[in-house]
């Protein structure tokens, strides 16, 4: 009956910040709403918050073709590869276009992921947020969309279950937009469970007919806010979550939900993400020591961007 109390007092050490000054160098144009100025925003507002003085800044290294393999095949790295520039852009898709820093950063935002559950599964750290971009969760193994390259989440996940041998993960995606990308690697993956909500009908215009029964796809209606979303999370995550019994949990942490981004048209607020946190942190607790790792996806209006991050992160690093 003491669980949680036991479990809580394992939890010691900084909640780690995960980043890379390259991540700001992938630029998909002037005007385009994933911007580098996302990433500052978030930085800006945690100082000023007097949050980051109590995170364990912790700069990226780069993921090894080795990790990048676990998801996605090398054909499709070299199709990457061969697209990038040296001047200009390339557009991929209507939405996604590379520069010459894209795959850098790319590279940056999935070796802190990668990173990150070395951290965390070394219980170096006891959760940890990775501030990067490029975004991962629509990237698909064999296909760049969305604004999205790797699937920075999924290889991570891949890492965990291969290096750190963990037999059950559970993904929670809370972004305005489904994860296509992830559903597609992980669907019929009894290792994994994944718990979303996201718009629809909306971009990417699917995941309302999950792929596997390991997938708890919710979709809703635009102009969903806390409330929906909140029922959601008690009626469907929790209990799915306390039935698989992950032993380490990952989170498409997307904010394009908010109230005040107009990339999507539902109605969430810092409280709906302190919320949430705070359930999420209650589940690893219970059944994975603690062991989080949370990982920025969407969120493109900068001042609600920035304040989200902060009430989710304030959360992870007080427990
Ligand atoms: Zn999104």
């Amino acid at each position: 009956m003491f669980t949680w109390l036991k479990t809580r007092w394992h939890r010691t050490g900084l909640t780690a910040y995960i980043s890379h000054p390259d991540c700001l160098q992938h630029n998909m144009g002037t005007g385009h709403p994933e911007c580098p100025e996302r990433l500052t925003a978030i930085r800006d507002q945690l100082m000023a918050s007097q949050i980051f003085d109590g995170l364990q800044e912790i700069e990226a290294p780069e993921v090894t073709d080795q990790q990048l393999a676990r998801v996605h095949p090398p054909s499709y790295v070299e199709y990457l590869e061969a697209c990038a520039p040296h001047v200009g852009t390339y557009r991929i898709d209507p939405d996604t276009a590379m520069s010459p820093g894209t795959l850098k950063a790319a590279r940056r935002a999935a070796g802190a992921v990668v990173h990150g559950v070395d951290l965390v599964c070394e219980g170096k750290v006891p959760n940890a947020f990775c501030a990067i971009r490029p975004p991962g969760h629509h990237a698909e193994s064999g296909k760049a969309m969305g604004f999205c390259f790797y699937n920075n989440l999924a290889i991570g996940v891949a890492h965990a279950l291969t290096e750190h041998k963990l037999e059950r993960v559970a993904i929670v995606d809370f972004d305005v937009h489904h994860g296509n990308g992830t559903e597609e690697i992980f669907h019929d993956d009894p290792r994994v469970m994944m718990v979303s909500i996201f718009q629809h009908p909306f971009y990417p215009y699917c995941g309302d007919k999950p792929l596997g029964t390991n997938m708890r796809n919710v979709p809703l209606r635009a102009g969903s806010g806390g409330r929906e979303v909140r029922e959601v999370v008690e009626n469907v995550w929790l209990p799915a979550l306390h039935e698989f019994q992950p032993q380490m949990l990952f989170v498409s942490a997307g904010f394009d939900g908010h109230r005040e981004d107009d990339m999507g048209s539902m109605g969430l607020v810092e409280a709906d993400y302190e919320w949430i946190t705070r359930h999420l942190l209650q589940i690893a607790d219970l059944y994975c020591h603690g062991r989080l790792l949370s990982v920025l996806e969407g969120g493109y209006e900068l001042s609600s961007l920035g304040r989200s991050v902060t009430a989710h992160i304030r959360v992870l690093s007080d427990g």
